[in-house]
């Protein structure tokens, strides 16, 4: 049990220095959908600490920003990678390209398919893809 108190705007200075990329990605009303949706499902990770969340019907899955970072954590696997639908469009493809988006002190990670990756970049500039 962790009782220590911590500032929560402290918590999003951490999470945006880890991950400083794709804050205007929410411009994209479908991506901004996405990250919402998953910031809306219930998890039992801490609340003390920047998180990096999977978007995705199926999953709820989270691991903490820094472990992920720094790469002391395990990402996902390929299948959850690889897993349809695509996080924006929700269509049963594969998706193949992935995208951090900064969410205070969640990232949420879209997976998207290749047309909604064109329809992205067309839209905004400056995306870091992984
Ligand atoms: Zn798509």
């Amino acid at each position: 049990m962790d009782r220590e108190t911590i500032d929560p705007l402290e918590i999003i200075e951490q999470a945006e220095s880890l991950w400083p990329h794709n804050t205007h990605a929410v411009e994209d009303p479908a991506v901004s959908e996405a990250v919402q949706y998953a910031l809306s499902k219930p998890t039992d990770a801490p609340n003390n600490v920047a998180l990096l969340r999977r978007a995705g019907k199926h999953s709820s899955r989270v691991r903490r920003l820094f472990d992920v970072v720094f790469g002391k954590a395990m990402l996902w696997s390929d299948f959850d990678f690889f897993e349809a639908p695509c996080d924006r469009c929700l269509g049963d493809i594969q998706p193949q390209h992935s995208l951090w988006v900064p969410a205070g002190a969640t990232v949420v990670e879209v997976h998207m398919c290749a047309d909604c990756r064109v329809q992205v970049d067309a839209l905004l500039t400056d995306l870091v893809w992984d």
